[in-house]
């Protein structure tokens, strides 16, 4: 089918249905281009909560569907590939998670919005990129259980040095394989290029960055930055958002290899697919979703 009858179908659909298109800034450039809404998960799942649309196809992966579930469970949630999901919140399990409650009982629990709803409904208080360092110094506990990133945990930890971290060991198979040798061929082919990473990275590449901040402060730094020329380390579907919003600048990838490929799983005729086949809903037990909603009504109400 040509490309621009499946725009129209899906146009149409979305009308009939009275539903929303949202999408993280990860996604392939054709579904940002086709979304209603394109963001970070934690601001997709904001924004869901708050609209008025009775269906939302969320082109992002598992995780980021089960939190729109968890803040509107009065909404249809479709994410058009079943098998879209995170390996980093994979690597958290709710079991294990509770094993490392009992050895450290007095430990505050902080999961990073990258995890199973399984996994919030075990935790304290939720956090995103963006956030983490605020939450955790919001914190009056002196020991923090953080789940899973051990590279976000690390970095939260450099700020707040005077807590005890006990950090799962997960990570984010895109950003963990970053390497120093990646950093030292960028710089050394842009000199002059200004150097922004996520903190999904190991600390060896965080050091090394100009500016480390999650996508959505990634974006509004170079957005507001003088320079001309950037490094990014983050996945690559950032890159059209940051073009779009800065058409004069230039953008690099701090390497190839940053492509997370679930995140590149859904196209845009998955998108039609959802709608037509109302495929695939996301709808988190009862119990289970009113207690991971604990963690993420305690994050929102974090100033
Ligand atoms: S980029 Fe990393 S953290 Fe994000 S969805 Fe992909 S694997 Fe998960």
């Amino acid at each position: 089918m040509d490309s621009q009858l499946v725009v129209k179908r899906i146009d149409r659909l979305k009308e009939e249905k009275n539903a929303v298109i949202v999408a993280h800034y990860y996604q392939n450039d054709e579904v940002q281009e086709i979304a209603d809404v394109v963001g970070d998960s934690f601001a997709l799942a904001k924004y869901c909560a708050q609209s008025s649309k009775d269906v939302i196809v969320f082109c992002g992966v598992h995780f980021m569907a089960e939190s729109a579930n968890i803040l509107s469970p009065d909404k249809t949630v479709l994410l058009p590939v079943r098998d879209a999901g995170c390996p980093m919140a994979d690597m958290a399990d709710a079991e294990g998670l509770k094993k490392l409650k009992q050895q450290h009982p007095k430990a505050a629990v902080v999961c990073y919005i990258n995890t199973s709803a399984k996994v919030k409904a075990e935790s304290d208080i939720c956090c995103t990129s963006s956030n983490a360092v605020n939450i955790v110094k919001s914190l009056t506990e002196d020991e923090i259980i953080f789940v899973p990133d051990q590279n976000l945990a690390g970095y939260v930890e450099k700020k707040i040095p005077e807590k005890k971290f006990i950090k799962w060991p997960g990570y984010c198979i895109t950003h963990h394989r970053l390497t120093e040798n990646d950093v030292a061929k960028a710089r050394e082919s842009k000199p002059d290029a200004v150097m922004l990473v996520h903190p999904e990275c190991r600390d060896e590449i965080v050091r090394e960055a100009d500016f480390t901040g999650s996508t959505k402060q990634i974006i509004e730094y170079a957005s507001k930055s003088k320079a001309s020329e950037f490094i990014v380390g983050t996945e690559m579907g950032i890159l059209y958002e940051l073009k779009k919003r800065n058409p004069g600048k230039k953008f690099y990838l701090l390497s190839q290899g940053l492509i997370c490929p679930n995140m590149k799983k859904t196209s845009v005729k998955d998108v039609l697919f959802a709608l037509e086949k109302m495929q695939y809903r996301i709808a988190v037990e009862k119990d289970i979703r009113e207690k991971a909603k604990k963690s993420l009504d305690r994050m929102l109400a974090c100033k």
